[in-house]
């Protein structure tokens, strides 16, 4: 279905995304989360894209499994970096022909390693190129839906990293809305007045696609530190740092005040109408079930 049609039928939309597992160990563990999560009847799930090579088919074959095997609609998520014209179209195609009817549109990070990264390599330079073409895929009539792929993109609240300059960032967003983009995602965030903030942005520069709010409930000490690394331009407010230091090292303790931090967040998004959450489930689903049965969410 297209993620236009989703969202039209169901705002606000509830997602979740997962992660390619590496191991047959993690695919179990990841296809029993699936399951326990597919009875909150999620609007769609989208599945994370890598830098190298392994790991993209790995994407594609979780993609395809969860089409095959669930009632979900998974939506993958594709990137520019390390990547000719050929080598996407020819996944668009295998995407269409499998019938998924959405795709969420990335650059991308360059991969980390000992060479940097050639961007001259890539076909696409930026999310915005990307979309473009995948715009351009339904001319070649391999989509079911004549409006071709749904199209979704990143955005992000507090800023991205590379464009300290919040107006230009702001024309770059629209660039990717004017190239096609069906809707937004963002990153993940833990103060709503920046996602409201960023809404009334998009409205001022005429970007009227919906907006779907990324969470992440922090469930460990450990796993805060690693969002902060990968989580470009996302803050960690003192409040929620306070209520972790408080738990001093409880790991249950920890948990918990992460649920109860997201579950506020989501409460006061409800509250104010938003297009949709999406949940960063990191393949884990006690604290998204958890947050679901705090809220009374009944799909
Ligand atoms: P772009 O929109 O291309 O923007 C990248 C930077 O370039 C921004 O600073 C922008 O302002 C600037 N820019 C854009 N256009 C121009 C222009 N014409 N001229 C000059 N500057 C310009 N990464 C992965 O590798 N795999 C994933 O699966 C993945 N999933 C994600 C899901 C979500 C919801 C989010 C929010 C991020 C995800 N990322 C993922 C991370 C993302 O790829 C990186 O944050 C990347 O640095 C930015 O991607 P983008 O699509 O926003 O890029």
């Amino acid at each position: 279905m297209h993620i236009t049609d989703i969202i039209g039928e169901s705002k606000p939309t509830i997602s979740f995304e997962f992660f390619p597992p590496k191991t047959e160990q993690s695919s179990q563990a990841l296809f029993q989360c699936i399951k326990e999560l597919e009875e909150l009847k999620p609007s769609f799930v989208s599945i994370t894209y890598g830098a190298g090579g392994s790991t993209r088919e790995l994407t594609h074959e979780l993609v395809l499994r969860i089409k095959d095997s669930t009632s979900l609609t998974p939506v993958p998520h594709l990137t520019c970096v390390n990547h000719t014209e050929e080598e996407i179209f020819s996944i668009l195609e295998k995407y269409a022909k499998y019938e998924i009817s959405n795709v969420l549109a990335l650059r991308g990070d360059p991969p980390t390693g000992d060479a940097p990264h050639d961007r001259s390599l890539d076909a696409f330079q930026y999310a915005s190129h990307l979309v473009g073409y995948i715009q351009k895929f339904k001319e070649s009539g391999q989509c079911k839906d004549p409006r071709g792929f749904g199209i979704g993109v990143a955005g992000f609240p507090e800023g991205h990293p590379e464009t300290p300059n919040r107006i230009l960032e702001m024309d770059h967003l629209k660039q990717k809305i004017d190239s096609g983009a069906d809707y937004i995602c963002t990153q993940l965030f833990f103060d709503n007045h920046d996602f409201y903030d960023f809404q009334e942005r998009c409205q001022l520069s005429g970007i009227n696609v919906p907006i779907i709010a990324g969470i992440m409930p922090v469930t460990s000490a450990k796993g805060l530190l690693r969002m902060a690394e990968l989580a470009a331009g996302a803050r960690i407010p003192g409040k929620l740092l306070k209520a972790i230091d408080r738990c001093n090292g409880d790991t249950e303790s920890i948990k918990r005040v992460g649920i109860q931090y997201a579950t506020e967040q989501c409460s006061d998004l409800l509250n104010n109408s938003i297009d949709g959450i999406h949940f960063y489930t990191l393949n884990r689903s006690d604290a998204t079930k958890g947050i679901f049965q705090s809220l009374g969410l009944h799909r």
